[in-house]
């Protein structure tokens, strides 16, 4: 019996170490990584960067805290606004609370000028944000929604896709629209172009601000820094994590200066949040991201990924309805229980990845993978199918 919470349901399968896009487990099997941990090891396992700096690291000041000045956080902060739109970072432990930090910087951003009725965000079904009492009422399922009191107020909602009945929803208490570039937990689904530049411009016809949520999909995964970038377009605020510490805790919000600008001493805080060690490895991290040809490489990565989706699709296109993704954020939507089909390629064919909403397999391989990783996995889904078939003719000749 397990003394932890039973929040997850967790598989008993525990791994002992890692290397590169493959996990071994405690008998020393291997597993090819298409799960990363959610989208969070984007070096993959061992990186010997990523292992160098912690090292040294170690023996250096661990901790310290945000009433010091933190050099690392300091020039973190600086790398990521060099090469984003923003001007402004608060770093944190989590996505959650980079979205809160997000949420908080919008709202009082318009309380500070006296608007201080204007706090209602516009944010999307199928969308999620966290498990924080601000993120669960940002992200709006009511699954994770009920037994937990009256949610944050503040929040409407709409399907993603209609920029008319996205203004509809617009008022003069509305502060902000809230989207994942291309959702991840909801089913993978990929925002279009068109629909991102005329979200841009509604918010700049009302007056509003634009928040990103690039937790799962910035950070190189979709073949550029953030996933935004593909609409040519820039927000005001932007909630990032799992990629940006390969591992180690670490989230941020960036703002433009602008907005960031009330956010003075007093308004927010957090004990850990950029602390030395964290911001040691966000810059290893980033050394390796910024490396010249890192999101060229994602991006044929991608190619590939979707070209070999593609294919399976054709072969089993009873068990494959659709494709869905960008880059190296990758789904296809199963007629099998997407649950079940997840146990089946972590126990028969030591593959792993994750399911999605909408019954999607979520394929999220660390941004390092190689052609022959991709073709490895294809494969391995292939197989995966192929026994589906085989068991499903068995009980039909029974
Ligand atoms: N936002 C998005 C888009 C996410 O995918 C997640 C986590 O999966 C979060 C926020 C919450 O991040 P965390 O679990 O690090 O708090």
């Amino acid at each position: 019996m397990s003394a932890l919470y039973g929040t997850y349901a967790r598989s008993p399968l525990a791994f002992e170490r890692g290397e590169g896009v493959r996990l071994f487990s405690q008998d020393g099997t291997p597993y090819l990584d298409f799960h990363a941990g959610i989208a969070v090891n984007a070096l993959g396992h061992s990186d010997p960067h990523l292992v160098a700096t912690l090292k040294s690291a170690a023996e250096k000041v661990w901790h310290t805290s945000n009433v010091f000045t933190i050099p690392e956080q300091e020039k973190l902060g600086q790398r990521l606004v060099e090469h984003t739109f923003a001007d402004a970072c608060f770093f944190t432990n989590s996505g959650t609370e980079s979205i809160e930090c997000a949420i908080k910087t919008a709202r009082h951003y318009f309380w500070a000028k006296g608007e201080t009725d204007r706090y209602e965000i516009i944010a999307f079904t199928g969308s999620f944000h966290g498990r924080s009492l601000g993120a669960v009422a940002a992200g709006g399922n009511p699954s994770y929604l009920e037994g937990f009191g009256p949610p944050l107020a503040g929040f409407r909602h709409l399907a993603p896709g209609d920029l008319k009945a996205v203004e509809a929803l617009v008022t003069p208490q509305t502060c902000a629209i809230l989207i994942e570039p291309v959702q991840g937990e909801g089913g993978v689904t990929a925002m279009s172009a068109e629909f991102m530049r005329g979200l841009r411009a509604l918010c700049d016809k009302h007056g509003m601000l634009l928040i990103l949520d690039e937790v799962q999909c910035g950070y190189g995964r979709t073949g550029k820094f953030f996933a935004h970038e593909w609409a040519g377009i820039e927000p005001d605020i932007m909630a990032v994590a799992k990629g940006i510490g390969g591992g180690f805790p670490l989230g941020a919000c960036l703002a433009k200066g602008e907005v960031a600008k009330s956010m003075v001493p007093g308004t927010h805080g957090s004990t850990y949040g950029g602390n030395p060690l964290a911001c040691t490895i966000g810059n290893a991290v980033l050394d390796r991201v910024l490396e010249p040809g890192f999101f060229e490489h994602v991006e044929r990565m991608g190619a590939r990924l979707a070209w070999q989706l593609q294919q399976l699709q054709q072969r089993f296109p009873q068990y494959i309805v659709e494709q869905r993704g960008k880059g190296l954020l990758a789904g296809i939507k199963i007629t099998p229980p997407v649950r079940e089909f997840v146990a089946r390629l972590r126990d028969d064919h030591h593959m792993l990845c994750q399911g999605a909403g909408d019954n999607v397999l979520r394929l999220l391989p660390p941004l390092v993978v190689t052609e022959a990783d991709i073709d490895d996995a294809a494969a391995r889904i292939a197989a995966a199918f192929e026994a589906i078939e085989a068991e499903t003719a068995a009980k039909a000749t029974a």
